[in-house]
């Protein structure tokens, strides 16, 4: 940094409060103060780690009333201008605090001062061959450590395979270093991977794909490659990563959850050459920091990682793949809640490159956006190698017999497909054993004492378990209301089919997959492998079968409870219902032998399942568009919510009151304020909640609205006790 003669006398520092504020601190340094570097500055009565935004001449503040910046912790910004300018621009869209905002791009240990310092390895290795070596008698270590160095040629010896001679080694390298016999060099480990294998040649349709976002590297466009289920898109992906790493420039690749997808991973470890580092929640701290810089230093190549990755600094950003860009956990759901999928079509514009967004069920947003010119669209029309597409059938369980939520016709066709040699996957997206515990005398079913919600029958265990807030209690004997013995678990979850297959199969092995039976490190991947393998012939699970697996020998997929996104509480119900409908069905037939999917349903004639099964997804997608357009809902309109929770009912409704009158008093054009009304389920985890529901023609009316919400904090009794949160583009009204 060269020393300026006129550093200007302010800082502005952005500290993770909850206030939409930024902090004035008295700059003393001869240097001047650069944005994006990390300080320790007083806070109230303690110390806190800010991040400068930026350099003033005044201070709206009596300059001695300011206080001063305790120390600069960063020789360099660690945030280059290009994230915190996206960063400052979300903080204003998505109306949460700057400083929260600037200081959740950041791992967690940088947050809280640590270094930015990549991890070292420290080597020695022999200086001077014509040296005597230390005497074996008086200076035993000294002189093993010698023999060592003396051993390796010249060549550098790792520091931790001294620890093993002595934990005291460092004493006796002392003098070796001290008199030139030895020397020590630190360098930093990048994780270099190495391709194993080729991959498959290319089907015309993905040679095209390729070349396509290959011709438009270097500068922005938005590309949908809408590919159907194993049409090979991750193939696509590959291809032209290699592009782009050979034109030295770095990859960022967000998929939705990398714990549930290992398959994914295992297949870019196997194919991509140079540094690959990931970034989830599953890393420790320390691994996560130490990848989080090796992504903003400009050294790895490919960054692989969830959501909260595309807030990573990037400097020779050159392409980003976001694979399933309909999932919704691309959005985060508390805190800051940006969508990623936006974030990334701006970082990708800051950097001039491509977005290619992978699904073969598109989010209604990204189809909006092809059929209005703004996005590119490149379809993979045909399975790869030689699958072909799933049969998609309903199954009308109406007056039909079904045992343990199995209709006769679905349980005789896996029969079928067990005896010809394959595997069939049962789809229920609900985990536990029944979802209510209800009395025959009474007619009380057993309730979370926190949440508007029934306790879920866990059998196993023995428990019953609110699936909203955690709570659990005994699975009990007799009624809690009257005392009955007559208790009857109603309805279906995984934990019951599987038992229900079992009995039905005998010795037959069935794998169950969804968030309980895969909690244990490693189980998982146990219950994947049986699965791929082929040992389990029979697989149910929740959704999180439906994560882009690859089950070679699934030709049969059962969907049993496909009716409950149809009249879904939520707008986006419907649209998720089918990209799960697709995904699910997605796992059949994905090598030689065709794919049959039966779906049951107690509303064979309804419209959109009608259309999803016979047209498929592209047409129902179409529907669905229809019903949001006439509806003035996204992506025709945009919406925000304002929610409130509190521990008694009154409050939130009181505070969101006070928020709707600041809100329409005057009104803003083309905003409509609706509610307060209580949120779909108004009891969680022992609070109330309510919620505000904004609708607006344009994106920045609706913007301007909610800005008068942050700059106007509403001061009233309920607030104190009401904690309130904006929610701009939410993914569900929940
Ligand atoms: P998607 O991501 O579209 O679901 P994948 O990329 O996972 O599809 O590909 C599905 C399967 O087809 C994988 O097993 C993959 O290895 C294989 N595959 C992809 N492209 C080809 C190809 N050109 N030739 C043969 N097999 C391919
Ligand atoms: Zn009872
Ligand atoms: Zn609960």
């Amino acid at each position: 940094m060269t020393q300026e003669t006129q550093t200007k006398p302010f800082v502005r520092v952005a500290i993770p409060t909850p206030l939409h504020q930024l902090f004035d601190y008295r700059w003393q340094s001869p240097f001047a103060a650069v944005p994006g570097t990390r300080v320790k500055v007083p806070f109230g009565r303690r110390s806190m780690v800010g991040i400068i935004v930026s350099a003033e001449t005044s201070s709206d503040h009596p300059p001695n009333k300011l206080r001063a910046v305790t120390s600069v912790i960063d020789q360099e910004p660690l945030l280059p201008s290009q994230i915190m300018s996206l960063l400052e621009w979300a903080s204003r869209y998505y109306h949460h605090p700057i400083g929260d905002v600037l200081c959740s791009a950041l791992p967690v240990l940088l947050r809280q001062g640590k270094p930015a310092e990549l991890a070292q390895r420290e080597t020695y290795y022999l200086s001077d061959v014509s040296a005597l070596p230390p005497s074996a008698s008086r200076a035993a270590v000294q002189h093993t450590l010698y023999s060592i160095l003396k051993d390796a040629a010249g060549a550098p010896v790792d520091a931790s395979s001294f620890v093993a001679i002595s934990p005291r080694w460092r004493t006796a390298m002392k003098p070796l270093l001290a008199k030139g016999i030895a020397g020590m060099a630190l360098s930093t480990v990048l994780p270099e991977n190495k391709a194993s294998d080729k991959g498959p040649l290319l089907q015309p349709e993905q040679v095209t794909a390729v070349s396509h976002i290959v011709k438009a590297l270097g500068s922005f466009s938005p590309i949908l490659l809408n590919g159907v289920t194993g049409s090979g898109k991750t193939e696509v992906y590959l291809r032209t990563i290699e592009t782009v790493l050979a034109n030295n420039k770095q990859v960022l690749i967000l998929v939705p959850e990398i714990a549930l997808t290992p398959q994914l991973m295992r297949r870019f470890l196997g194919r991509i050459n140079g540094c690959l580092v990931s970034l989830h929640s599953a890393l420790n701290p320390t691994e996560r920091m130490q990848n989080w810089l090796l992504a903003a230093n400009g050294h790895a190549d490919v960054v692989i990682g969830t959501r909260s990755a595309v807030l990573t600094p990037m400097p020779d950003l050159g392409l980003i793949v976001i694979d399933e860009e309909h999932d919704g956990s691309l959005k985060q759901q508390d805190g800051f809640r940006y969508h990623a999928r936006d974030l990334a079509m701006l970082r990708a514009r800051d950097a001039g490159c491509p977005v290619v967004l992978g699904t073969a069920t598109a989010s209604l947003e990204t189809l909006n956006n092809v059929a209005q010119g703004r996005y590119q669209e490149l379809v993979l029309a045909q399975r790869a190698g030689d699958a072909n597409p799933p049969i998609l059938a309903l199954l009308d369980i109406r007056r039909r017999s079904l045992i343990e939520g199995m209709s006769d016709r679905l349980l005789a066709a896996i029969k079928q497909h067990l005896e010809a040699g394959n595997q069939a996957l049962v789809f229920i997206n609900r985990r536990g054993y029944a979802p209510t515990l209800l009395c025959n005398d009474c007619g009380a079913t057993a309730d979370c004492q926190r949440c508007d919600a029934h306790m879920t029958v866990h059998a196993g265990r023995a428990r019953l378990r609110c699936h909203h807030c955690g709570s659990e209690r005994a699975v009990p004997a007799c009624c809690e209301t009257c005392q009955s013995e007559r208790l009857d678990r109603v309805g279906y979850g995984t934990e019951r089919i599987a038992a229900a297959l079992e009995a039905h199969f005998p010795n037959v092995m069935v794998a169950r997959i969804d968030r309980d039976s895969t909690r244990r490190k490693g189980a998982l991947q146990k219950q994947l492998d049986l699965a791929t393998r082929g040992e389990a012939k029979l697989l149910v699970g929740t959704q999180m079968l439906a994560k882009g697996h690859h089950f070679p020998g699934v030709t049969l997929v059962g969907v049993l409870d496909a009716d409950r996104g149809l009249f879904g509480t939520d707008f986006r119900s419907l649209e998720q219902m089918g990209q799960l409908i697709i995904q699910v069905a997605g796992r059949a037939g994905r090598e030689k032998k065709q794919g049959t999917v039966m779906i049951q349903t107690r509303h064979p004639d309804n419209v959109m399942m009608q259309t999803l099964v016979s047209e498929g997804y592209a047409a129902f997608a179409n529907a669905v568009l229809e019903e949001r357009r006439l509806a003035a809902m996204p992506p025709y309109a945009f919406v925000a919510l304002v929610r409130a929770e509190a521990t008694d009912a009154a409050s939130p409704h009181r505070f969101l009151e006070a928020v709707s009158r600041l809100l329409s008093d005057p009104p803003t054009a083309g905003v409509f304020v609706m509610g307060p009304v209580p949120a779909p389920m108004e009891r969680l985890g022992g609070r109330y909640r309510a919620q505000l529901f904004l609708q607006a023609d344009k994106r920045s009316s609706l913007n301007h609205c909610l800005q008068r919400l942050t700059a106007n904090p509403v001061k009233m009794r309920e607030a104190q006790h009401t904690r309130w949160s904006i929610d701009v583009d939410p993914v569900d009204l929940f």
